[in-house]
């Protein structure tokens, strides 16, 4: 016969495990392990059956992947290429907005962790586009000066 007092000791402490698992259970819909399928309580917490350990909460994944809080530059490229549409003072955003999203896309090339490849390309396109739109308008305006005066 095995000594009880040993197989009992741990008892508690794992009823109280119990407990915080129904708890949490209670406040979230149950999530079953990927490994082995078992009910887990909290996804932060590795699997207590086979301490396989699940993803946090993906909600976060996806809006860390649109707005790229570590790429500092595809940020300013997406925000300055945005301000290119305001006419006249957006021809000095254009060109820096191109600036920063090809410094953002190498960050994001460099460390794909950072992120934030939309957000640069974004840049670079509304950047060009916008530049292009008052270099073309500014070109008209000049030759039309220049036809005017003949
Ligand atoms: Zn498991």
């Amino acid at each position: 016969m095995p000594p009880d007092g040993s197989r009992r000791s741990p008892a508690p402490a794992d009823d109280r495990r119990k407990k915080q698992r129904t708890i949490s259970s209670t406040k979230e819909a149950t999530i079953y392990c990927p490994n082995c399928g078992q009910p887990i309580g909290d996804p932060r917490q590795p699997c207590s059956h086979c301490s396989h350990q699940v993803r946090p909460v993906q909600v976060d994944e996806s809006l860390s992947s649109w707005i790229p809080y570590k790429n500092p530059a595809a940020l300013i490229a997406y925000y300055l290429g945005i301000f290119a549409f305001i006419p006249c003072f957006g021809f000095f955003l254009g060109i820096p907005a191109v600036i920063a999203g090809i410094l953002g896309l190498k960050s994001a090339k460099r460390q794909p962790e950072v992120k934030g490849k939309v957000h640069a390309w974004l840049g670079i396109i509304f950047g060009t586009f916008f530049t292009l739109l008052y270099l073309s308008v500014i070109l008209m305006v000049v030759f039309a000066m220049s036809q005017h005066k003949k």
